[in-house]
This record gives structure tokens, C-alpha cells and sequence, in this order.
């Protein structure tokens, strides 16, 4: 019995090895198949030693002037009036940067909407004036609304201002509240408002013309979300308030352009972080480049005024479109659509 047992054992462990010595061959014949098929890839991809022994005898001499880059603008000078730095779209106007106007080019919102035949908003009365340039993309917006939601209860509550009634605001604001400062009315001089390139969004019952307050939510959300692709921006955002010093206002708009509203809202970035980041992109350093949703190119750089002289040099591109806006502060911002 146990004779028999150690043989069992022995042909146990024989058959054990064999398995063993097979699964060892399979596998160095694999092994070597594979280094075969990687060796006949390489043979037909890798240039010889002998070649790149060669190339290196041999360089290609290089060019020694950088190749033209067909894109890479040519600049030019242009002269600007330096006070038009408290001019243009993106001016910067809040409690430390007053606003000095008095030649806006203003329109009444009622008359126009008479003369363009829209009925899908309306204002407090024919005095209501806003800037030529922010009516239309203003109308725009709110028609897109109107042809979305079939909503036509906006009504502009506030555009511009003239410093007397900002004032009149202003102090109407402090008998109220028995405050010597106002968080609810900018101070004369230092509103959005004055400059033509805000407006108040409020609501009204078509039935009686009776006001509704508009707080930006439900189907009116549309327009803080969607405001940016008319060139305007939420001013004064409830996550912002620490930097805008202005409470959280859903009601107010300002133009900025489509390029800084699309820039600024991808980004969450309110007027003053926006001007803080242009003078990190000024002329002599790295521009700011970007696309839109809609493919449009923008280069964008900031050169500061000169503020000693009557002009500042301000290089612009040739044969491109441009804009040159002031940012109310210490220079302008060069837009170039590209
Ligand atoms: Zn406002």
C-alpha cells in the first residue's frame, strides 16, 4: 500500500512538471511571437542608426528669422483725447469713481418703441430717456423674453439720470431713512444711472398700469441668465456685494458690450474685478485672447492715459475692427475683434 502511494505521488508530481514545462514553453513562445510582431512594427516605423547617425552629420540649417504669423496684428498709433478716459462702455462708476458727463447721446425709450412699432415693454413716461447705443440691444433682450415667454409686463422703472434728479433720489433716500448715507441710492455723481448705461427692470399690471416689484426669479430668470449675449451684466449680484458695495439688485442692468459680457459672466467677474484684471493685460504685456459661444474673437489690452498731456498714444490695429473704450479710472481698454 504504500509502495503504491509513493508512486502515486511520483506520478502526481510527474504530470505536475509536464503541465508546468507546457504552460512554460507556451508562454517564452508567446513572449518571443510578441517581440517578433514588435520588432517588425518598429523595423517599419524607426529610422535606422546609420540614418540618424546621418541627420545629425547632415542638420537642416533653420531659418534664422521668426517664421510671419499670419494672425499676429500690426499695430499702429492712434492719438485719444485723454479726458475720454471717463468715456466708453466699460467706464468703471461706482462710490470711488464719479461719473463726469453731460454729453450723452440720449434717446426716449416710449418714442422709439413708438417708431420701431414694440408693444412687448413699455417705461414710466416719454421723459424716460436711455443711450442710443444701449436702446437696441435693450429692446432686443426684452423681445426675445416676450417671444419666449409671451410676457409683456416689463416696464423700465429707471434709466438715466441727470445728477439734479440723482440727487433729488439721493435726498428723498436719507429723509426717509433719517440716515446720513444711502446703501439704497448712490450719492450724486457716483450712479450708474447718470452715465446712460444702466436701466432698472421693473414690473406693471396691464390691467391697471399698477407697478409690480421684478426680482429676477421664475420665468424672469431668464434675463440674468441670458442678459450677457445683449451685452449686459447683473451689476449688482447677491454673491458680490462685498466688492460692488451695493446690494443685491436683480432689477439692474448695465451695457458693457458683447465681448466684456460674455467675458465677465463666464468668468463671475463684477465691473471692478474686470478693470483690476484688463491692467494685468496691458499693450507691452500679454492680451487677453477669447471666444464667444459664437465663435468671435477678441484681443483686449489696456494703455494708460497720459495724463500730464492733452492726447494719449493708444496703439490700435490695422485693418481690424476695433474699440477703444475709457475705464474712468487711469486709461483705456483696447477691444479688437478679430
Ligand atoms: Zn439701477
Amino acid at each position: 500500500m504504500a509502495r503504491k502511494r509513493v508512486s502515486k505521488e511520483k506520478s502526481i508530481r510527474r504530470t505536475k512538471l509536464f503541465t508546468e514545462l507546457i504552460i512554460c514553453a507556451a508562454i517564452i513562445g508567446a513572449g518571443a511571437y510578441t517581440v517578433k510582431i514588435a520588432a517588425d512594427r518598429s523595423s517599419t516605423v524607426q529610422k535606422s542608426h546609420f540614418y540618424e547617425k546621418e541627420e545629425i552629420k547632415n542638420p537642416i540649417e533653420q531659418p534664422t528669422t521668426e517664421p510671419v504669423d499670419p494672425n499676429k496684428i500690426i499695430f499702429e498709433t492712434s492719438m485719444v483725447n485723454t479726458k475720454d478716459k471717463f468715456r466708453g462702455d466699460l467706464i468703471l462708476v461706482n462710490e470711488d469713481h464719479q461719473y463726469f458727463g453731460g454729453d450723452e447721446k440720449l434717446v426716449s425709450i416710449l418714442e422709439k418703441n413708438d417708431e420701431t412699432g414694440r408693444s412687448s415693454f413699455t417705461s414710466v413716461n416719454y421723459d424716460y430717456t436711455i443711450l442710443e447705443v444701449v436702446y437696441e440691444p435693450m429692446a432686443d433682450m426684452i423681445d426675445a423674453f416676450y417671444e419666449k415667454y409671451g410676457i409683456n409686463d416689463i416696464m423700465i422703472f429707471g434709466s438715466f439720470r441727470s445728477t439734479e434728479f440723482q440727487k433729488q433720489l439721493y435726498e428723498a433716500d436719507l429723509a426717509q431713512t433719517g440716515s446720513e448715507d444711502s446703501t439704497r441710492v448712490a450719492k450724486p455723481g457716483y450712479s450708474e444711472h447718470e452715465s446712460g448705461y444702466a436701466f432698472d427692470f421693473s414690473r406693471y399690471d396691464p390691467s391697471n398700469g399698477a407697478p409690480i416689484d421684478y426680482d429676477g426669479t421664475g420665468d424672469y430668470a431668464w434675463f440674468t441668465d441670458n442678459c450677457y449675449k445683449y451685452g449686459f451684466i447683473i451689476r449688482y449680484p447677491e454673491h458680490k456685494v462685498d466688492i460692488t458695495k451695493i446690494q443685491y439688485e436683480p432689477w439692474h442692468f448695465r451695457y458693457v458690450g458683447l465681448a466684456h459680457a460674455y467675458y465677465m459672466t463666464k468668468n463671475d467677474l463684477r465691473m471692478e474685478e474686470y478693470i483690476d484684471l484688463l491692467k494685468k493685460h496691458p499693450y507691452d504685456g500679454e492680451h487677453l485672447e477669447f471666444s464667444d459661444d459664437s465663435g468671435n474673437s477678441y484681443e483686449i489690452y489696456f494703455v494708460a492715459s497720459d495724463d500730464g498731456a492733452e492726447t494719449t498714444s493708444v496703439p490700435v490695429p490695422t485693418g481690424l475692427d476695433y474699440d477703444i473704450s475709457g475705464n474712468n479710472v487711469d486709461g483705456f481698454i483696447v477691444t479688437v475683434h478679430k
